[in-house]
């Protein structure tokens, strides 16, 4: 029998093996706790099960771990960038940034992206594959089973790494539901964001789930042909702000829109005049992100006096307006470029 692997399994799919194996329901939640709460690599660890229930799961499924190949930290702040190699040789970048005394993982859901968007170096690096429900949690596990996350303390997850969440629904919604679920990392819609371009229908299939996370959606532009130019991926601008508003609309919460600011691209006076009128009255808050720069992009960070009066231009009418100034930018924090160098290396 191929054994599966046991962190790709929801927890109503754990549940289900458990009543297979003429288990009782608690035993899934002994199981979760073990795999999430006290990270364990292999079921002879998890002594409160019976020693033959623990040989019965030994032969049906498996533990894995993803194997560290490369870590960089930044100089200038907390940053700090992992190369995470899976057990089938796919290379998954995660981040831990620390602010303000937080904490916050920039998690990967696919394994490189096919978006292409032109700012950022996972899209030049291509896509391989999806990543399994396993191994994006498993990018969470790394940071707790080796110390970066001090124990008891909360922590903030960000689908903001490699790849589109929205194109890899089913495991994205596996993962959030065990990172939502108090028997895995009991964390709620404050703690967790999923970023995503924007795809409307996906945006309100998860309006309709009781999974809890926060929307942002990267924005970048204020009409479709300049969207379209900075992401080829992008959708229809209109409704994907409608599907954002919708979406908030269900969750009584405001959906973040993002916008990386680029010179000569997104960041003109009309830019933030158009940007003031799309997200004025809507359930929004902004995110500016000053570009950050990596080798090989013609893009290039506006200078600051453009940035203060961009932001100058937005606030009589826009919504909350943060700015973002990237942190990692000397360690190349456009996400990707880690696997990029790997994979060039060959
Ligand atoms: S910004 Fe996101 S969607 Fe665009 S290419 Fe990069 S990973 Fe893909």
């Amino acid at each position: 029998m191929e054994k599966r692997i046991i962190k790709d399994l929801s927890a109503d799919e754990l549940a289900a093996a458990m009543a297979a194996m003429g288990e009782e329901r608690h035993r899934a939640v002994q199981i979760l706790k073990w795999l999430y709460q006290k990270g364990a690599a292999s079921f002879a660890e998890m002594t409160n099960l019976p020693r033959d229930l623990r040989e019965r799961l030994d032969e049906r499924f498996v533990v894995t771990a993803p194997r560290l190949v490369e870590s960089i930290r930044s100089g200038a702040d907390a940053s700090q960038k992992f190369l995470l190699e899976t057990a089938d040789g796919a290379l998954v970048e995660t981040v831990l940034m620390e602010a303000d005394g937080h904490r916050t993982i920039c998690v990967s859901s696919q394994a490189g992206c096919a978006l292409g968007c032109s700012f950022c170096r996972t899209g030049e690096g291509g896509f391989e594959r999806d990543l399994a429900s396993g191994e994006i949690l498993d990018q969470v596990l790394f940071f707790k089973k080796s110390g970066y996350l001090p124990p008891r303390r909360r922590f903030n997850i960000v689908f903001m790494g490699m790849g589109e969440p929205l194109l890899n629904m089913r495991n994205l919604a596996a993962a959030i539901g065990i990172l939502n679920l108090e028997a895995g990392f009991g964390l709620g819609e404050k703690r967790i964001t999923v970023s995503t371009v924007g795809i409307p229908d996906r945006i309100r299939e998860l309006a309709a789930t009781d999974l809890r996370f926060s929307l942002a959606v990267s924005l970048n532009a204020t009409t479709d042909e300049s969207r379209r130019r900075l992401m080829p991926g992008s959708r229809d601008l209109g409704d994907t702000l409608a599907a954002a508003r919708e979406f908030a609309r269900a969750r009584r919460a405001r959906v973040t829109l993002e916008y990386v600011l680029i010179a000569g691209e997104n960041d003109s006076d009309e830019d933030a005049g158009r940007l003031a009128a799309l997200s004025s009255g809507g359930p929004f808050k902004l995110n500016l992100i000053p570009f950050n720069e990596w080798d090989g992009c013609e893009h290039r960070r506006p200078g600051e006096d453009r940035i203060e009066r961009f932001i100058g231009l937005l606030l009589p009418t826009a919504p909350a307006v943060t700015v973002r100034r990237s942190q990692g930018r000397d360690i190349g924090a456009a996400c990707g470029q880690l696997r990029c160098r790997r994979l060039s290396r060959g």
